[in-house]
């Protein structure tokens, strides 16, 4: 079956976020010969986007629903602990304005650390107004009554999932970015057997079989299955749109992260401390067809304009902000589901008649969850020898629990490289003097973590997009030409990088 323009593999996986990279690290780590495709860049859809938390998800105990919050729980232990260079413990700071909010979170965080039992991170606290306002004076004190201090993670998501990716490739896998499925292989009996894909970048098809093929494109899972059965049409996944605002931390400079308890829309809303920025998110709004990288709407950018202007003891305005990105969640759908910010949270497995097996819904914290009962799904099914989990304390590349310092910490272990790097171009310069980026990581990304194009770098192998909209377009023309002096690219190569880049960070920027 396999020439030139074919391959064979155990398993496929198709979609390089979140899902698809915690799906593609449990089957190598189990042993099967596994392959992942992206269609853009690893993270191009919704993994870039997110808050940035790992939690079970306070919010969620108000649906009752605690199975889900304990599994959260559960796995934001194994994510920090095996990542330790990329996800920490973080306290967030929850001020009240009333009773209600104060009895409501007195319980929650209750119930949240007695789910987390051993696991927890730390010790929760309450704290009077003056606390309160003491640990978080940027807080606008008038309507303040008192705070609660509790523990969940943060981390960078894309670097994340980079390391994801690195971490497969040492375990025998093979990731693809920038590579598109266009359509399916069928064998005599109807069943799928193969993908055939695009190269998004010279145009190439070829064709890859494999016994079981995993559809894990998020918000697009819908559009896969039906390219798969194109008999049927498929209504399993809803999206939601979160847009996020990202300010100077001098808007609100605080070690603890907030959680604002209760907006206009009955949802929470966090300011975060991340990358010495403040990253302030997320709204919830309903999507009819979903886009890879969406734009904020006008009104989401002023609701969260308006609530952190009620929590501020500074006016904050559109010009204050740096960055502005969107995501679109993907949310398993039941029929009575109607308000998005109600759709549970929770993870499902779907299978067409012929074959495809879908893993949807979940969030970024529970990768590995989806990842191991994926698996176990097909290894079921598919009456296949039963394998053992190995990803619980798999510990990911570059994995160190020194104190690396920021900015270089991020890569743990594997700064030696960049730091080689630096030495062998004779290049210490920062990209830009408002960015906490090398020159020479670029190179890395190049050499070592599939970085094809100007938009690759500044919007996820570094965080510059996200962090500073305005110097990440001021660095585009430092990087093309990096890139080009790299892989051997001509002038023309740069000129439509810049092009593509200059329409891109429209997005990101008010
Ligand atoms: C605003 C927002 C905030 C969030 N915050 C958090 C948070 O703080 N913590 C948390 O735990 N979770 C959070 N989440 C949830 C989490 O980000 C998502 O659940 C997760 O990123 C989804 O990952 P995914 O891999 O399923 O989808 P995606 O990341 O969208 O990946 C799907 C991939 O499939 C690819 N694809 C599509 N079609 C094809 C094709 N034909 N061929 C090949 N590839 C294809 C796409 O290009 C895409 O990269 C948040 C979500 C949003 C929207």
């Amino acid at each position: 079956m396999t020439n030139s323009n074919s391959e064979t593999y155990d398993i496929i996986i198709i979609g390089g976020g979140a899902t698809g990279l915690g799906i593609a690290l449990e089957s190598a780590s189990r042993g099967y010969r596994t392959l992942v495709v992206e269609a853009y860049d690893y993270g191009k859809g919704t993994s870039s986007k997110s808050t940035k938390l790992v939690h079970g998800g306070i919010r969620y105990l108000a649906n009752l629903d605690f199975a889900l919050v304990k599994e959260g729980l559960e796995e934001r232990y194994y994510f920090i602990n095996n990542a330790p260079h990329l996800a920490k413990a973080q306290t967030y700071l929850i001020p009240f304005q009333n009773i209600k909010e104060k009895i409501k979170y007195w319980l929650g965080i209750k119930i949240y650390d007695s789910l987390a039992g051993k696991l927890k991170l730390g010790k929760s606290r309450f704290l009077s107004k003056e606390e309160t306002l003491r640990e978080a004076p940027d807080l606008a004190s008038e309507k303040i009554i008192g705070g609660a201090v509790y523990l969940d993670g943060q981390f960078d998501d894309t670097r994340l999932l980079i390391t994801l990716v690195k971490t497969f490739e040492t375990l025998g896998g093979t990731a693809l970015n920038y590579t598109k499925v266009t359509d399916f292989t069928y064998a005599d009996n109807k069943q799928i057997n193969g993908i055939i894909v695009k190269n998004q970048l010279n145009e190439e098809t070829k064709t890859y079989f494999a016994k079981h093929i995993i559809n894990a494109t998020g918000t697009f899972s819908d559009s896969i299955m039906n390219l798969a059965e194109k008999t049927t049409q498929h209504k399993n996944v809803a999206a939601a749109q979160g847009t996020h605002l990202v300010f100077d931390k001098e808007i609100f400079n605080s070690d603890h992260a907030i959680l604002i308890p209760e907006t206009g829309d009955g949802r929470v809303l966090f300011i975060l401390p991340w990358h010495d920025k403040a990253l302030v998110g997320t709204t919830d709004v309903k999507v009819n067809e979903p886009t890879l990288d969406p734009q904020a709407q006008e009104n989401e950018i002023d609701f969260i304009l308006e609530v952190l202007s009620e929590y501020c003891n500074k006016p904050v305005s559109r010009h204050d902000i740096k960055s502005v990105f969107s995501g679109q969640r993907p949310l398993v759908k039941s029929a009575k589901d109607k308000n998005t910010a109600k759709i549970s949270r929770k993870h499902e497995i779907f299978e067409t008649g012929n074959g495809l097996v879908t893993m949807a819904g979940g969030k970024w914290t529970i990768y590995r969850r989806m990842g191991q009962d994926t698996i176990d799904y097909i290894e079921k099914t598919r009456k296949l020898h039963k394998t053992q989990s190995r990803t619980h304390h798999l510990r990911l590349f570059g994995y160190t629990t020194d104190k690396i310092p920021y900015p270089l910490g991020i890569y743990g272990t594997a700064r030696e490289e960049i730091i080689k790097i630096q030495q062998e171009l004779n290049n210490f310069q920062l990209l830009h003097n408002e960015l906490p980026y090398f020159q020479a990581e670029v190179i890395y990304h190049v050499r070592y973590e599939h970085a094809k194009t100007v938009e690759d770098i500044l919007a996820r192998r570094t965080r510059a997009l996200l962090i500073n909209s305005k110097a990440a377009l001021a660095s585009a023309t430092t990087v093309a030409s990096l890139m080009a002096n790299e892989l051997g690219y001509d002038h023309l190569w740069q000129q439509q990088q810049l092009k593509s880049f200059t329409t891109e960070c429209g997005k990101y920027s008010v």
